[in-house]
C-alpha cells in the first residue's frame, strides 16, 4: 500500500521537475500536498491516512539503516516502468521529525553544459578555465549546483585525470572518479579528507556542500596546482567572493588562483506544451528598461496558458539562470595590487569592474531566457525583485 503513494509521488516529482518533497511533523495528520521550492503548492493531493502511512513507513525503512539523530540514508522503489532512486533525510526539528525525500537524478552522468542552460559563452569560458586553481559553483539551496558540479567531473573525466571528491552525502555514482564520503561520527571530517587528499597524488580535487565555516581549510589547497571545484550555498557572485575573503583568502591568492565561479538560481520553466507568443508591451518594456538601467531589444514575450502536461498550471519543470565569471586579466589585476585594502573597499572596485567590463549577471541571461521562451515575465519579475 505505501509502495503504491511512493510509487505516485516520486514519477509525479520527476514529471513537475522538482527535486524534493518535504513532510513537516505537524502535517502527517493532515493532507499532503506537494510544495515546490519557490513554496508554491502543485496539485499532489494525499489524505490524511496516506500522509500518517507514509511517514510510518519512511520511518521504518531507516531504522534498517543506521540509528541516530539525523538519519540519510539511500533508497529505491520499483515504480513499474523504472526504478526511483531517492535519498531519505530525517532530522528532528521542534515539533518532531521532518522527512525530506529527494529524488537522485540518474541521468546526471549525461548532462552536458548545454543541457544545464548555459549558453555558448558561458560554456567556452568553463572549458577554458578547468585547468587549475579554485573554482566555486554557487547557489541558494536547492538551485542546482550539485547537478553543475556533477556535470564539470563528468567533463573532467574524460581527460583521464586522478580525480577525487568528498562528499557528505553522495548524490550520483560517478565510475573513473574516487567518491570519498564524509563520515563525522568516525571524524574522517573535510578537514581530514582534505589532509588525506592532499598527501596524495590527485589533480582534481571536488567538494560538494561546503560549508562557509570550512571555506579556509581549501585556502592552501589550491596554492599546490590542483584544480579544486567546491559547490557553496551563496546568492551572487560578490557575495562568493566577500565570503571567501572572510575566510582565509588573500585577495593575493584569489588574483593568482581563482579560475571560476558559477553562480546560478532555478526558475519555473515555461510549458513547452501549450506555449503562446505575444508582443511586448510598451509598459512592460520600460519597467524591465528601468530595472535593469539599460535599454533592451526584447520584442516579444511568451507565457504558457496550461495544458494536461503541465495540470494548466502554465509550468513544466525547471531551469537555471547562470552568470559566470572567469577573471579579466584586468580583474587578476585589481585583486593582486589591493591585497591590503578593506574587504568592502575591494568588493566595490571589483563590482566597478564587472560593470565596465559589461558582465553579465543573472539578470541578463533570464532576459535572454524570456526573449527565448523558457520563462515567463512573471518569473522575470519574480528574479529581479529577489535583488540579487
Ligand atoms: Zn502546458
Amino acid at each position: 500500500m505505501t509502495h503504491k503513494i511512493l510509487q505516485k509521488i516520486l514519477p509525479f516529482l520527476k514529471q513537475q521537475g522538482l527535486s524534493r518533497l518535504l513532510i513537516h511533523p505537524e502535517e502527517e495528520n493532515k493532507t499532503l500536498r506537494c510544495r515546490s521550492k519557490n513554496n508554491e503548492e502543485l496539485a499532489l493531493n494525499l489524505d490524511p491516512t496516506s500522509t500518517k502511512q507514509l511517514a510510518i513507513f519512511l520511518h521504518n525503512l531507516t531504522k534498517l539503516e543506521e540509528k541516530g539523530e539525523i538519519i540519510n540514508s539511500y533508497h529505491k522503489i520499483d515504480c513499474g516502468e523504472k526504478n526511483f532512486p531517492f535519498f531519505l533525510s530525517i532530522f528532528p526539528s521542534e515539533q518532531g521529525k521532518k522527512i525530506i525525500i529527494e529524488l537522485v537524478d540518474k541521468k546526471i552522468n549525461a548532462l552536458s553544459l548545454n543541457n544545464l542552460g548555459l549558453n555558448q559563452e558561458q560554456q567556452k569560458l568553463i572549458n577554458q578555465s578547468l585547468k587549475r586553481g579554485l573554482v566555486i559553483i554557487g547557489s541558494p539551496d536547492n538551485s542546482g549546483k550539485s547537478t553543475t558540479y556533477y556535470s564539470l567531473l563528468n567533463i573532467l573525466k574524460k581527460h583521464e585525470l586522478n580525480i577525487n571528491t568528498l562528499e557528505k552525502h553522495r548524490e550520483c555514482h560517478l565510475t573513473g572518479i574516487n567518491q570519498l564520503k564524509l563520515l563525522e561520527k568516525k571524524d574522517f571530517s573535510f578537514k581530514k579528507g582534505l589532509e588525506t587528499l592532499l598527501r596524495h597524488d590527485c589533480e582534481v580535487i571536488g567538494i560538494d556542500d561546503l560549508t562557509e565555516k570550512d571555506l579556509f581549510l581549501v585556502a592552501p589547497a589550491i596554492q599546490t596546482g590542483r584544480l579544486v571545484i567546491n559547490t557553496l550555498r551563496t546568492n551572487s557572485i560578490l557575495q562568493t567572493i566577500a565570503k571567501l575573503l572572510t575566510n582565509n583568502f588573500s585577495a593575493h591568492n584569489l588574483g593568482t588562483n581563482l579560475s571560476l565561479i558559477i553562480n546560478q538560481i532555478l526558475v519555473r520553466k515555461n510549458c513547452p506544451h501549450c506555449l503562446k507568443k505575444r508582443d511586448l508591451h510598451s509598459e512592460e518594456k520600460k519597467e524591465i528598461e528601468h530595472l535593469l538601467k539599460k535599454s533592451i531589444w526584447c520584442q516579444n514575450t511568451y507565457y504558457s496558458t496550461g495544458c494536461l502536461h503541465c495540470q494548466q498550471s502554465g509550468f513544466l519543470g525547471q531551469v537555471s539562470l547562470f552568470e559566470v565569471l572567469a577573471p579579466s586579466q584586468e580583474l587578476r589585476s585589481l585583486l593582486l595590487n589591493n591585497n591590503n585594502v578593506t574587504k568592502d573597499s575591494l568588493l566595490e572596485k571589483i563590482s566597478e569592474q564587472l560593470k565596465k567590463e559589461e558582465f553579465p549577471f543573472l539578470q541578463d541571461d533570464a532576459l535572454l531566457k524570456l526573449q527565448l521562451g523558457s520563462i515567463s515575465l512573471t518569473e522575470f519579475f519574480k528574479l529581479l525583485d529577489l535583488n540579487l
